[in-house]
C-alpha cells in the first residue's frame, strides 16, 4: 500500500463528477454582491446555502468596527495568546459573550471547530466518558478523540437511549459529559433539550450544548435553544461559533465552572494556534451588540424560513424537520441529488449538497439555509426553481 493509495476512491469519484461537469465541493463564488446574492459561473445567483442567518456580513457598523481595528491594530495577531499575548478585544469579547449567556466566564477560540476541539480535548481525558448524540458535528467527535475519552454514542434525539446508557455507567454517570446541539446542522431539527436535562438531573453528569446554528436564531435574546427552553442554568458548557449568525470567524465556550480558566491553559487547540485577528474580533463584538439590541432580524429570519418551508411542503418535497433556518430536502439517490443540486445552480440558486457518509442515516440532502437578509422575492424565486425541478426529485 502506497501512502496515496487511500485517495483512489476519492479520485475516481472526482473524475466521474468532472465528466458530468459538476463540482459541488469546489464552487467558486466569483463575486459577492450582498449576503444573499453572488455571481457563480458568470450568473447572478441567490445564495441560499451560507449560514449567514442574520445577514450581518455586510452590516455597515460591523464593517466599520472591523476597519477601525484593522487600521489601529493591524492585520493579524501573528501568534497565540499564551505565547504572544492577548489584544484587548479578545478578553472583552470573552466577557461579553459570557455576560450574554449569564455565565461567569468564557474562552474565545480561533474557529468554532477549535472551540469543540479545544474544550473536549482538555476536558475529556482517557479516564472520562462522553455521551454524544449520534448526529453531533465532526468537531465534537474529533475533540473527544484528541482527548482520548471513552465515547458512547446515543441515538439521535433519543433521551430514553441516553438514559439507558447513563444507567449502565453506574457511578461513572455522575462525572459523564453529555453532548448535544441546539439545532442540528444537516436536517435543521432541534434537540429535545428538556428531556435531556431531565436525564442529567436523574443520573448526574455535565451537559455541553453546541449552539452553532441556534445562536442569534432561537430565544428571546438570541442565545439559542437553551434560552428558548429556559434551561440556561442546566447547561454546564455552551459552545458556539462566530462564523454563522455573527458573520465573523472564531468560536467560544462559556461556563460558570471555576475550572474554566484551567481548561484554557490545558487546551492545545487554544494554546498552539494564532488568536483571531483584531478585525474579526471587532466585527464579532459589533454583531453581538446588534443581536442583543433587537429581535427584528430574528423575526425576519423565521418568517423567511416559514415561507420557504411552506412553499417546499406545498410542492410535495420531503423535508428534514419542521421550519428552521436550515431546511433540508431529502432526495432519493446520490446521483439524483447531484443532478438536482446542479440544476438548481443552473437556475441561479446556490444551496448545499450533503451526501453520505456525512449525512444522518445515509440520506442525500439538498440543504438550504435562510437569512434575515433574503427578500420575499428571493424566497419565491428559490421556490420557483424547486417547482421546475419537482418531477426529478
Ligand atoms: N459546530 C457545529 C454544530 C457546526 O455545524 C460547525 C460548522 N458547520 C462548527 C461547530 C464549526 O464551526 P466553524 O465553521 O466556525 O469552525
Amino acid at each position: 500500500m502506497g501512502i496515496f493509495d487511500k485517495f483512489q476512491n476519492l479520485a475516481a469519484t472526482r473524475q466521474q463528477l468532472e465528466a458530468l461537469g459538476i463540482n459541488p465541493f469546489g464552487v467558486q463564488i466569483e463575486k459577492i454582491i450582498s449576503p444573499t446574492e453572488g455571481v457563480i459561473h458568470g450568473r447572478p445567483t441567490i445564495l441560499a446555502g451560507t449560514n449567514n442567518y442574520l445577514g450581518l456580513t455586510f452590516d455597515p457598523d460591523c464593517i466599520a468596527a472591523a476597519r477601525t481595528a484593522l487600521e489601529h491594530e493591524g492585520t493579524g495577531t501573528t501568534g497565540s495568546r499564551m505565547a504572544n499575548g492577548s489584544y484587548s478585544g479578545h478578553r472583552k469579547l470573552e466577557q461579553e459573550i459570557a455576560g450574554f449567556y449569564g455565565k461567569s466566564d468564557g474562552i474565545v477560540f480561533s474557529t468554532g471547530y477549535q472551540a469543540n476541539l479545544g474544550m473536549l480535548s482538555a476536558l475529556a481525558g482517557p479516564d472520562d466518558v462522553v455521551l454524544l448524540d449520534a448526529d453531533c458535528h465532526a468537531s465534537i467527535y474529533d475533540g473527544c478523540r484528541l482527548g482520548g475519552a471513552e465515547i458512547i454514542r446515543f441515538r439521535h434525539n433519543n433521551p430514553e437511549d441516553l438514559a439507558k446508557r447513563m444507567r449502565r455507567l453506574g457511578k461513572r454517570a455522575a462525572d459523564a459529559l453529555i453532548l448535544v446541539e441546539g439545532i442540528y446542522s444537516m436536517l435543521g431539527d432541534r434537540a429535545p433539550l428538556k428531556e435531556i436535562v431531565d436525564v442529567k438531573r436523574e443520573f448526574g453528569g455535565y451537559l455541553m450544548i453546541d449552539e452553532a446554528h441556534s445562536l442569534g436564531v432561537l430565544g428571546e435574546k438570541g442565545c439559542g435553544l437553551v434560552e428558548e427552553l429556559g434551561l440556561l442554568d442546566d447547561a454546564d458548557f455552551i459552545v458556539g461559533t462566530f462564523s454563522k449568525s455573527l458573520g465573523g470567524a472564531g468560536g467560544f465556550c462559556v461556563s460558570s465552572v471555576p475550572e474554566l480558566e484551567l481548561i484554557r491553559y490545558s487546551s492545545r487547540p487554544y494554546i498552539f494556534t494564532a488568536s483571531p485577528s483584531p478585525a474579526t474580533i471587532a466585527s464579532t463584538r459589533c454583531a453581538l451588540h446588534k443581536l442583543e439590541a433587537g429581535t427584528h432580524l430574528r423575526r425576519r429570519l423565521h418568517d423567511n424560513a416559514q415561507r420557504l418551508h411552506d412553499g417546499l411542503s406545498a410542492l410535495g418535497y420531503k423535508l428534514g424537520a419542521p421550519p428552521s433556518p436550515v431546511i433540508a430536502v431529502v432526495i432519493d439517490g446520490v446521483a439524483e441529488a447531484l443532478q438536482f443540486w446542479n440544476n438548481l445552480l443552473q437556475r441561479g440558486v446556490y444551496v448545499n449538497l450533503m451526501l453520505p457518509p456525512a449525512t444522518p442515516d445515509g440520506v442525500s440532502l439538498i440543504r438550504c439555509s435562510l437569512s434575515a437578509a433574503h427578500t420575499t422575492e428571493q424566497i419565491d424565486a428559490v421556490c420557483a426553481a424547486f417547482a421546475e425541478l419537482r418531477a426529478q426529485a
